[in-house]
């Protein structure tokens, strides 16, 4: 294409002496990540007129969001009363006053539109009798400000509503002139007198380098999941994006915060939606008891996660866990209509037969809380601007850096995620950096050059990796690193677990100028790009970490034993943790939560306990 120009000029001299040769190219806006968010977001930027290229490691509709199952939340009010403000209540209650209010009212004001966008694009929602989107109940989500009974706000494709999103949302961003760069991998971003300027990628097939200039950068590349060793998340949730930008020197925020889903397969990790609560699933312990009745008097089983996670685990602790080794839970669906089975919860019914052996309509499905997604990551504000702390000002744009999607924290779940309030944030905020870039990015505008060595950074990283002739293989060090963060990091934490896991990831960060790579080839080599990922999620591991021992209060997902209550006078605030990578030195700082509303409509939620 016309933009595109190869220098043969280059940057690193590569480890045998000569140098990687680099494609040039350029554009308004890149966006790194394909899943709901990029795709949202690549749909908005070219439709104002911008030259937006989509850079995916993976093939477009293969990105996480695909399996996304229980459904997108808008308080559409089709099947009973509902209001975005008591979305708005909910979530904000579900953070645990962690979440910012402005971002929250944003999310839940803008919901409703973002899924009739969804509609008429092309989403194949399951419908009511009478034709309107169907719509089920989720754990947290409430009417009438938390005094009614549970809303049901949760708009369905069966349970396929991740796939249903992300194909039409990939067949909408075709319809526009945008250009995808699909098997690339993303290295590292460029930054150049304090802005954002583009990426360097590597493409897979070929092993060519590709630098990419741009007027703004958006990053939508997932979650970290696979930092845990049981975790619901796809191979390729290795959080690069995060990770680029901690090695930008930029910091991550409120990365302690790990929700775990109640219903993985045991064993297995696949998930069971909540959607399966939604419809009436419960669950029991070894003596049969619905013991979520004990926990949460009102909603029961369909209590946040973090809460329902956390009696399960007690109940397991209790030695009221069930199967021999009384180490799991049983979620029961056999009592529900098959109809039901069959129209609403496909998908999962054939999971538990593939992974678990179950007849769903028969017996229960056995299950444990499984590592499921990140409310931490990169700060933005509600347009998806990444924001730093600086000179006293908390939320000082970093100019040419957009953030969305899991890989975003922006913070709309704060300290914990509402089932179903994922994809909405997606297409929410994605259209959100859309509009913002129309008001920030000049078509066409000329692009100063790029220094000379601005692929240096990533490129020496990559030269480094694939001539690592250490004696630890990178699976190794992976397994080493999940194991610690499953034992160490998981539901419930204590002081003493935490100052040993960070002992242990931080052996594991050392030992990684030990890994060995032993294909030097750069076509199709799974094992540099798995050591460039783990390079990727182990300093999200450590900060991860540290984060958690470092707040010493209880909140939301995070759950220490010896600080059980939430502190609201000492720890209503966000985390922010940087890292010097050759030091192996994490920095803490915090940024003030806001507690402020975005419009006056909507009063500041005051903190309270957190009751259902
Ligand atoms: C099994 C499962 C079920 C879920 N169900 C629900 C649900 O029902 N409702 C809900 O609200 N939420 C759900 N969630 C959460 C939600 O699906 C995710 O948070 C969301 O899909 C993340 O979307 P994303 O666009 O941020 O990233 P992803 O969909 O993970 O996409 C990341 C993109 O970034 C690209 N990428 C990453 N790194 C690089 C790199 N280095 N170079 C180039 N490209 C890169 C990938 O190729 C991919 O295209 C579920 C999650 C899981 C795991």
């Amino acid at each position: 294409m016309a933009f595109n120009k190869a220098s043969n000029g280059s940057a690193a001299p590569a480890h045998n002496g000569t140098a990687y040769p680099i494609t040039d190219h350029s554009f308004d806006v890149i966006v790194v990540g394909a899943g709901g968010a990029g795709l949202r977001a690549t749909v908005g930027c070219a439709k104002a007129g911008l030259r937006t290229a989509c850079i995916s490691k993976v093939f477009p509709t293969r990105s996480h969001t695909v399996a996304a199952q229980g459904g997108v939340a808008a308080a559409l009010a089709n099947m009973g009363p509902d209001k975005w403000q008591w979305h708005m209540y909910d979530t904000v209650k579900g953070s645990d006053w962690l979440g910012d209010q402005d971002s929250i009212e944003y999310l839940c004001r803008n919901a409703p539109a973002a899924v009739f966008e969804l509609e008429h694009w092309g989403v194949p929602f399951s419908r009511t009798e009478d034709g309107l989107i169907y719509q089920r109940p989720f754990g947290g989500m409430t009417t009438d400000f938390g005094h009614g009974p549970p809303a049901l706000r949760t708009c369905a494709a069966a349970d396929r509503t991740g796939h249903a999103m992300l194909h039409t949302l990939y067949g909408q961003a075709l319809r526009h002139d945008t250009e995808f760069f699909i098997e690339y991998f993303a290295i590292d971003i460029i930054i150049e007198d304090g802005r954002c300027r583009g990426v360097v990628c590597l493409k897979l097939d070929d092993g060519t380098i590709h630098r990419f200039r741009s007027q703004l950068v958006i990053l939508a590349t997932g979650g970290y999941g696979r930092a845990y060793f049981s975790a619901t998340s796809a191979h390729t949730c290795t959080g690069d994006g995060n990770a680029m930008v901690l090695r930008a020197g930029l910091p991550l925020q409120d990365m302690e915060f790990v929700q775990f889903h109640p219903t993985g397969i045991y064993g297995a990790g696949c998930l069971i939606t909540e959607g399966s609560r939604g419809e009436g699933g419960y669950l029991t312990n070894s003596e049969g008891e619905r013991f979520m009745e004990r926990y949460a008097p009102s909603v029961k089983d369909l209590a946040p996660r973090d809460i329902v996670s956390r009696s399960m685990t007690l109940e397991i602790r209790e030695g009221r866990g069930v199967g021999k080794a009384k180490d799991h839970i049983h979620l029961h669906l056999e009592h529900l209509d098959p109809k039901v089975l069959h129209e609403r919860l496909p998908g999962i019914s054939e999971s538990a037969r593939i992974f678990a052996g179950v007849d769903v309509t028969r017996e229960p499905i056995p299950v444990l809380p499984t590592a499921h997604y990140n409310m931490g990551g990169i700060p933005t504000n509600f347009h998806g601007e990444v924001v730093i702390k600086k000179n006293g000002d908390p939320d000082r744009v970093v100019p040419g850096l957009m953030a969305i999607g899991e890989a975003a924290c922006v913070s709309v779940h704060g300290a914990n995620r509402l089932g179903s309030n994922s994809l909405i944030d997606l297409v929410v905020f994605g259209r959100a950096a859309g509009l913002r870039a129309a008001e920030l990015v000049t078509p066409g505008a000329k692009q100063q050059d790029l220094s000379a060595n601005s692929a240096d950074f990533a490129l020496s990283r990559l030269d480094h990796f694939r001539h690592a002739k250490g004696d630890i293989p990178t699976a190794e060090l992976r397994l080493r690193m999940q194991k610690v963060m499953q034992n160490d990091c998981a539901v419930y934490r204590t002081g003493a677990t935490l100052e040993e896991g960070k002992r242990l990831i931080g052996e594991v960060w050392e030992a990684k100028d030990h890994i060995s790579v032993t294909d030097r080839s750069l076509i199709w080599n799974s094992d540099l790009i798995e050591t460039l990922e783990f390079d990727n999620l182990i300093v999200q591991a450590v900060v991860t970490m540290v984060g958690a021992a470092n707040r010493t209060e209880s909140r939301g997902a995070h759950a220490r034993e010896d600080y059980t209550e939430r502190d609201d006078v000492n720890w209503m605030k966000h985390t922010l943790a940087s890292i010097d990578a050759d030091a192996h030195k994490v920095t803490i700082d915090y940024r003030p939560v806001h507690t402020q509303t975005m419009t006056n409509e909507m009063q500041s939620i005051e903190p309270k306990a957190r009751v259902y």
